[in-house]
């Protein structure tokens, strides 16, 4: 840690500095024998982390952008098609939605879980959708769009609530998509089939990030799609590949979305500390948690509902009076953050949608009262005591202003 005063949002430095010897080690493979892009690396990495997920494929590719836009393209989206998200995540999820052809459609959170609440995912297929009665296919009412697909997104390293999710997906014949990329080995647990299941392992395929900051991270770019369906891993690999099966045979147009050689080494060596990581990830969470109960009433804890094993990509709070909050802390040289600040129905990107304030309330009053606190394996007990203390303090000096 280069300043001992500074708490860090996140620390990126440390696990490096920890594992610089096999991470050159890596690159000193890769040089030996120049093979920078597939191979032998990232076949390692593919199977160790469909493992990992207890998926049976693993398909490396360039970002967890890339891993969810080849998705729903292998997952057969035509033009026009309707894929259900949340307006509370990262504009990822919704950029590769347009990008496969697709149009987005929003469902809000839960409140206590900022995931997509099953209920209104319910309400959106049965109240403002219709079977057509010639296909059997599901059609927005409005639009007279096709439903293809749902897109539940594990935020903040827990998962969606799956069950009803499937339940509904299974009945209205429309694929689910996991977004992962926050929720590398957060697990699930399945009322229905009376087991815990990993985040890449419920729905026909699931997207992963590697990008640095996440739980599991290159060192640049990076990104994997799981799944359980053969045809499907096939397709994607493709896809990755500019649509060839075979070299310069190609039955369709791809993308050039390969994950490089030495970034899937480096995955390797990590992913081998990923369990422990996302155990010390939950330990800080627990601690926090009993840390912050006292100032409960200013400060609202995340929930981790019982259906859940999170492995807190973020540490996220809600609090009334954020800028005064983040600026205290700042002064104690604790870094935050907020993910995200703008719903994503209200960016200016998607203006076009015609998405007004008030469509989707828990999203909105949740993005304007999230701020995440520093969420690092390598944070010590002494600098999470710290975070806490500063957060208490500015509770009560703000709750003996009130009164
Ligand atoms: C990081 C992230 C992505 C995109 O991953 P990249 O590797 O940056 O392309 C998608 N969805 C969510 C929820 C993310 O957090």
């Amino acid at each position: 840690m280069a300043n001992p005063t500074k708490i860090p949002f996140l620390d990126l430095v440390t696990p490096h500095q920890d594992l610089e010897a096999e991470l050159l080690a890596v690159v000193k493979k890769a040089f030996s024998n120049a093979g920078f892009i597939g191979g032998p690396m990232v076949e390692e990495f593919e199977r160790e982390f469909a493992a990992f997920c207890g998926a049976n494929y693993c398909v490396g590719v360039n970002s967890g952008t890339d891993a969810l836009r080849f998705a729903f393209m292998a997952a057969g989206v035509q033009p026009g098609d309707i894929i259900v998200t949340v307006p509370h995540t990262f504009i990822a999820t919704t950029e590769a939605i347009s990008q496969a052809g697709g149009q987005i459609a929003f469902v809000d959170i839960h409140e206590q879980t900022f995931t997509m609440d099953p209920e209104k995912l319910r309400e959106y297929l049965e109240t403002r959708c219709e079977i057509n009665p010639k296909s059997g296919e599901l059609l927005e009412s409005a639009s007279k769009r096709r439903i293809a697909g749902i897109v539940p997104v594990h935020l903040y390293g827990q998962t969606a609530d799956m069950d009803p999710i499937l339940e509904l997906a299974e009945k209205y014949n429309l694929f689910v998509i996991e977004d992962a990329c926050q929720a590398h080995g957060a697990q699930y647990f399945s009322k229905k089939d009376n087991t815990w299941k990993l985040a890449g392992s419920m729905g026909k395929a699931a997207a992963f990030s590697f990008y640095p900051g996440k739980n599991l991270g290159a060192c640049g770019e990076a990104g994997a799609l799981t799944t359980n369906d053969e045809a499907m891993a096939r397709r994607v690999r493709m896809i990755r590949d500019h649509g060839q099966a075979k070299k310069y045979y190609h039955d369709i147009e791809g993308y050039n979305g390969r994950l490089d050689s030495i970034q899937a080494g480096w995955l390797s060596v990590k992913l081998r500390h990923l369990a422990k990581w996302n155990e010390s990830r939950r330990a800080h969470a627990h601690r926090y948690h009993e840390l912050l109960a006292e100032a409960k009433d200013a400060v609202v804890v995340p929930v981790e509902a019982p259906w859940t094993k999170g492995v807190y990509h973020l540490y996220v709070v809600r609090v009334q009076d954020r800028e005064a909050f983040q600026a205290a802390l700042a002064e104690a040289g604790i870094g935050t953050g907020i993910h995200y600040p703008i719903p994503l129905h209200l960016q200016k990107a998607y203006e076009s949608l015609n998405f007004k304030q008030g469509d989707f309330p828990v999203t909105e009053r949740v993005a304007s009262e999230i701020v995440s606190l520093p969420m690092y394996p390598q944070m010590t007990g002494e600098q999470r005591s710290r975070v806490a203390a500063k957060v208490r303090e500015f509770v009560s000096a703000k709750l003996s202003v009130v009164r």
